[in-house]
């Protein structure tokens, strides 16, 4: 089977757009691939994050990925820093790493301009880290988003380069790997662009039916169609597009026909939509709840998730140090 590596950046909570635009994704691969899933606190190191803060986001994520379905026995589930054989493999690569190719990277170069009192180390040789808790399991597919492609092609180039130097066919160039055709946008519902943490328009899976309530019922609409069957405007599309991300194949129907007659009534819509929004979000609240408030369940699932990370990675690195002639004597 198809080995399946995926970091998470562990910055809050989850809100729909995470859910619907990776997480779900996630549950659904970790049947039909050999997969892994870690929290990079390693890499979030960069920005400086207290170490209270480190603790609580990882807990957190940890908590919420549980609770949306992954299945540690199926998919181990780790937290980067843990995994101590990824840190050798990243001082390794980083001796094949050039100053000129990382400095190009967008991503860094997009970094040392919004930060320009931040440009650290950490930052520059990001992508040999993510390149390191890859090529450490020899995975085959990472799912990765348009922005971490970059990433993924300096990931082939040090893994292609690390062959070469060393004269073996020793790892294989992870592919980009995109679950669904076609990728899912979870919009706002501030009239436009996307959900985000950062926009401040996000509906988190953690909110109560209240703070459900009360963000939906403050969406951005309209005064209403004016033609019979015309083309909604874009908050208008937002709503509906979450009415097909969490309610019926009914309740979508009814109010798009209201919306072609021209008799829909947005606040009825946005109730709907609230309802069905809290209906979806509430067993996995649920469940946040309990995995948040059971630390030892979530250290021994921590703890195995690491143990079968760490037996891959020093597998791997086992064979990386006698490549390099790193041997006992
Ligand atoms: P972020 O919370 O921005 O770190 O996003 C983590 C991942 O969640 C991204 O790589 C996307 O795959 C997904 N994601 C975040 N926001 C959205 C959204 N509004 N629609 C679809 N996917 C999203």
């Amino acid at each position: 089977m198809e080995k399946v590596i995926s970091g998470i950046r562990p910055t809050g909570n989850l809100h729909l757009g995470n859910y619907f635009g990776a997480v779900k994704s996630f549950i659904e691969m970790q049947n039909n691939y050999e997969c892994m899933f870690f929290i990079a606190d390693w890499h979030s190191l960069t920005t400086h994050p207290t170490p209270e803060n480190i603790r609580r986001s990882v807990r957190t994520i940890l908590a919420e990925y549980l609770a949306c379905g992954i299945d540690p026995d199926k998919a181990p589930i780790y937290i980067q820093s843990d995994v101590k054989p990824v840190l050798e493999l990243y001082l390794f690569l980083n001796m094949n790493a050039y100053l000129g190719e990382l400095e190009r990277v967008t991503s860094f170069k997009e970094k040392a301009r919004t930060q320009p009192d931040n440009v650290n180390a950490g930052l520059l040789t990001y992508p040999t880290l993510m390149a390191a808790d890859v090529l450490a399991h020899k995975a085959d597919k990472v799912p990765v988003g348009k922005d971490q492609e970059q990433n993924m092609e300096m990931m082939r180039l040090f893994a292609r380069r690390f062959n070469r130097i060393y004269n073996v066919d020793f790892f294989k160039e992870p592919a980009s790997f995109h679950f669904y055709d076609k990728a899912v946008k979870v919009p706002g519902l501030d009239g436009s662009g996307k959900m985000g943490k950062s926009e401040g328009n996000a509906i988190y899976l953690c909110d109560d039916e209240a703070t459900i309530k009360k963000k939906v019922m403050r969406a951005v609409t309209d005064s209403g169609p004016t033609k019979l069957n015309q083309e909604k405007p874009e908050p208008i599309q937002n709503l509906f597009t979450l009415l097909s991300l969490v309610s019926s194949q009914d309740t979508y129907d009814y109010f798009n026909d209201q919306y072609n007659q021209m008799t829909i009534r947005y606040g009825d819509l946005k109730k709907q939509l609230a309802q069905d929004i809290n209906a979806f979000c509430a067993p996995i609240r649920e469940r946040i709840t309990a995995y948040q408030n059971d630390e030892e369940q979530l250290a021994r699932i921590a703890k195995q998730g690491a143990e079968k990370a760490t037996e891959s990675a020093e597998k791997t690195l086992r064979q990386v140090r006698e490549i390099i002639g790193f041997r006992p004597y």
